[in-house]
């Protein structure tokens, strides 16, 4: 009999898939490497393991503990499904410009949630940073897991997602193009992609009201690029740990509104039913049409599923109230 002993086994191992439709105008070959595969619907649950698991052989999350995270919702479900079947108490705390269907799948996977405003500085003790924080020392055996700063969560990407590409793509990957939030993906995968060849180049897909993009180029921290934004999953108005700069080739910044088009456009030209950072990889991945020759292989990743955001960018009433479609 061929089975898993238990739903995170089933973690990794996705497919990729070419992109036919949407790139059309490159020159070159479009892989996407398809995360909702994942049992969480998302890359996340990659991270959220090794997490649970480096933090159980470091003693720190010990039995019948609790683990607390700031999560837009995707780290969460990850966690929440490691808690399931290892047996911990599972304390989400999540800004509230996530969409409503991340909330209630987190609650439907046993997690507490508890809801913070947006609008407010990291370091305003109402912000989900310092609410995560402070709950985890409150709360008797908590975890704080901390994704930002967290070293195995670029790790899981460095041990499964990176040696995945590489392997699927025979090592002739060229570009990886990939939305940046916490930077354990780009970070994770980029490095060992580049390990592996340094001659592989790597993108970093920003958004407008974020800091990333003006910090890679400047090196340079300005408050004045922070502003709020509605694309979900990826920007920052921090420098996370797991941010490698070092390891990242450049960035492009995409408007919500683009990233809201090319989710919809996402699902209807290719019959990919994605998240918003996927819409937002895809447009930054044309954006950068010109680093890319015949010979490429470039490989975009996405982050997670559609479901999460039927109330938003595959709603055509809130489409149309953002002002993003006639
Ligand atoms: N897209 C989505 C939907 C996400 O949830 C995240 C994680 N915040 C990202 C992209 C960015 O990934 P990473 O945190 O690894 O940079």
């Amino acid at each position: 009999m061929n089975y898993a002993e238990n739903i995170l086994e089933t973690i990794g191992g996705t497919p990729l898939i070419k992109l036919n439709r949407l790139t059309a105008e490159l020159p070159c070959l479009v892989l996407a490497k398809y995360e909702t595969f994942n049992p969480g619907n998302s890359v996340k649950d990659r991270m959220a393991l090794q997490m649970v698991e480096d933090a159980e052989a470091a003693g720190v999350l010990k039995p019948g503990g609790t683990i607390i995270e700031g999560t837009s919702g995707n780290t969460g479900m990850g966690l929440a499904l490691a808690a399931v079947v290892k047996g911990y108490r599972m304390i989400c705390v999540i800004s509230d410009k996530q969409s409503k269907e991340k909330m209630d799948i987190l609650r439907a996977v046993g997690s507490e949630v508890h809801v913070c405003p947006t609008d407010v500085p990291p370091e305003d003790p109402r912000s989900y940073y310092s609410t995560a924080r402070r709950l985890s020392e409150e709360i008797p055996n908590a975890w704080y897991v901390n994704q930002y700063d967290n070293p195995s969560n670029c790790k899981a990407h460095f041990l499964s997602t990176g040696p995945e590409i590489w392997e699927q793509t025979e090592g002739k990957v060229t570009h990886f193009v990939v939305g940046v939030g916490t930077g354990g993906t780009i970070s994770g995968v980029g490095s060992y992609l580049k390990m592996k060849n340094p001659k592989v180049k790597v993108w970093g897909i920003d958004t407008y009201g974020s800091v990333f993009k003006k910090y890679h180029e400047t090196g340079i921290f300005d408050k004045n690029e922070i502003y709020p934004y509605v694309t979900e999953g990826i920007g920052e108005d921090i420098l996370p740990k797991n941010v490698n700069f070092g390891i990242i080739d450049g960035f492009t910044k995409v408007t919500d509104k683009d990233a809201a088009v090319y989710t919809q456009r996402l699902a209807k030209e290719e019959g990919m039913f994605l998240g918003n950072s996927a819409g937002a990889a895809v447009k930054g991945l044309l954006q950068l049409k010109e680093h890319f020759g015949p010979d490429d292989v470039v490989v975009v990743l996405f982050h997670d599923h559609g479901s999460r955001y039927v109330g938003k960018m595959f709603n055509d009433d809130w489409m149309r109230e953002m002002g993003y479609i006639e």
